[in-house]
């Protein structure tokens, strides 16, 4: 589980989350929605280890990581996607996903097969792991990507936009996977302009506006039955 207490953080002059208090629990899926600018990605970064917060408190598995700063440490059990898929072009998809686990893990490249494929397995790409990146299509890249990021066995995975930079025809089959792994029961947030997915696979919804959460709810009543006027601009536009 991870909570974020009235945290805040600026860049330069700007405060760009103002007071943020926020709880994920294990096996939840959490969508953050809002404008361009509003905070999601830095609340994202936080949570994940790899920005630290200006003021508040976070806890990650009953860690503070605002006291001992183990960002490191909790690197090793989460998962990020983010909208580039960063695949070394030289390295096939299999190479791709077992590069952190022989560097930073320090499997025998036995092992780190064996754990490699069962994660292009559960992307749907058992087939295609030894095509290198320029052999795959946008889709099948940003499935590696998961597969990589699941092959480090993370207890929550962070999606950032993970479907941004894909053609149309290729968002769902990433967001399949993804519904796949919710349906698993993985502790997921993602960030995301999908608003189908949103309605149909989140647990909650949190709508961010200028740096503080101005609404959150189940999908139904975020989607539906919307409160904050903010929310209701915001979603008159997007939908
Ligand atoms: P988008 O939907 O465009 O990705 P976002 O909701 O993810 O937006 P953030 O990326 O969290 O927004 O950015 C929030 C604010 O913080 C923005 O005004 C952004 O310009 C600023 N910001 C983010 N990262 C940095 C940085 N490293 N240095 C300076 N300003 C930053
Ligand atoms: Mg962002």
């Amino acid at each position: 589980a991870i909570a974020l207490s009235n945290v805040t953080k600026s860049f330069g002059s700007t405060q760009v989350l103002k007071d943020i208090s926020l709880q994920v629990t294990p096996g939840e899926v959490l969508v953050l929605i809002g404008a361009s600018g509003s905070g999601k990605s830095t609340v994202l970064r936080i949570m994940s280890g790899l920005e630290t917060a200006d003021g508040g408190e976070i806890w990650v598995n009953d860690v503070p990581l605002h006291d001992t700063r183990r960002s490191r440490e909790i690197c090793g059990h989460v998962g990020m996607v983010f909208q580039q898929f960063n695949l070394f072009p030289h390295k096939t998809a299999l190479g791709n996903v077992t590069l952190a686990l022989i560097k930073a893990q320090n499997l025998s490249s036995a092992e780190a097969n064996k754990r490699g494929m069962a994660a292009l397995e559960r992307v749907g790409l058992a087939e295609r792991a030894q095509h290198y990146p320029s052999q795959l299509s946008g889709g099948q890249q940003q499935r590696v990507a998961i597969a990589r990021a699941l092959a480090v066995e993370p207890k929550i995975m962070f999606f950032d936009e993970a479907t941004s930079a894909l053609d149309p025809e290729l968002v769902g089959e990433v967001t399949e996977v993804m519904r796949g792994l919710a349906r698993d029961g993985m502790t997921m947030v993602v960030v995301t302009h999908e608003m189908g997915f949103a309605r149909k696979t989140a647990d909650r919804v949190v709508f961010m506006d200028k740096g503080v959460i101005a609404e959150q709810g189940v999908p139904e009543q975020i989607f539906v039955n919307p409160q904050n006027p903010r929310t209701q601009q915001f979603l008159s536009r997007v939908l």
